[in-house]
């Protein structure tokens, strides 16, 4: 028996998911949906990378001509059965996305938009490959430009959900608090007046800064403005769906939240959260 399967997995939904698809994830949503399905998850949103017709980030998503296929994978599992899968996308807000990504995003039948921040200018600043960059930059003018970009990214209205809040911290790279309530404060508000929710994304438990995001300071910034929640694991294999959502719900607990978002056809609605887990 490994250690994993004595984990306790809190019936949420998993809302942020990957495919092989996008070249650095394995599984396909049938896989992840089995994997939900043994953790006793009611819902799953596949939500890989988006695609893009302009030549962003191209070795990192699917082809615009591969979102039939990505489409195809996740009809069959819309059968009425539990867990529940949802079709969804993690959409980069980058500067130029405007150009196309609002008409893209609009077109598709989507329960629900990821919107995430990877990039500051031509820097994939969350790419492990490009981490050496971190050393030459000023670190908070990083951060207040990442906020800024969350700003817009929440002002065009095209999203549902923001993907991991706090990005930047990725490898390790972190603000005074004092900094980051001042730089994040705009970002928040603008979040709030576009209804966008945030998740809890475990994957940052993984990743240098073996933190989830947001951090307990920012979810608690999110929770004083009423800015919904949602749960993500960001699995990129099969066998990270619902990572450490026992970790999540203590700390949505602990901000104080007491529901969270379910969406479908992008209309969200508050589910109350799971009472304390028990094992599984
Ligand atoms: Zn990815
Ligand atoms: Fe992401
Ligand atoms: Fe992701
Ligand atoms: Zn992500």
């Amino acid at each position: 028996m490994s250690a994993r399967s004595a984990t306790i997995h809190p019936p949420l939904p998993d809302y942020h998911t990957h495919t092989r698809l996008c070249r650095h994830a394995s599984g396909t949503p049938a896989q992840y949906r089995a994997a939900a399905a043994r953790r006793g998850l009611p819902e799953l949103a596949v939500t890989d990378h988006a695609p893009n017709p302009v030549g962003y980030d191209p070795e990192n998503r699917m082809g615009l001509a591969e979102f039939s296929d990505y489409q195809a994978m996740v009809r069959p599992l819309q059968d009425g059965a539990l867990p529940g899968v949802l079709l969804g996308i993690e959409a980069d807000y980058h500067e130029g996305c405007e150009a196309y990504l609002p008409d893209w995003l609009r077109r598709q039948p989507f329960d629900v938009v990821l919107g995430s921040v990877h990039y500051i200018r031509e820097w994939g600043f969350d790419n492990p490959d490009r981490r050496g960059d971190w050393e030459r930059v000023d670190v908070p003018a990083v951060w207040r430009k990442y906020f800024l970009l969350v700003a817009q990214m929440a002002a065009t209205g095209c999203f549902d959900v923001v993907g991991h809040l706090d990005l930047p911290k990725k490898f390790g790279h972190r603000l005074r608090d004092a900094q980051l309530r001042e730089f994040a404060a705009p970002a928040l508000d603008a979040l709030a007046r576009a209804g966008m929710a945030v998740e809890i994304n475990t994957s940052g438990l993984r990743k240098p800064v073996a933190e989830m995001y947001p951090s307990p300071l920012l979810l608690g910034m999110a929770r004083e403005r009423g800015i919904a929640l949602s749960f993500g694991s960001d699995a990129h294999r099969p066998a990270e769906v619902g990572a450490d959502f026992d970790q999540a719900l203590t700390l949505a607990r602990a901000a104080g939240y007491t529901e969270h978002a379910v969406y479908r056809a992008r209309q969200r609605r508050l589910a109350p959260l799971p009472g304390p887990a028990s094992p599984a």
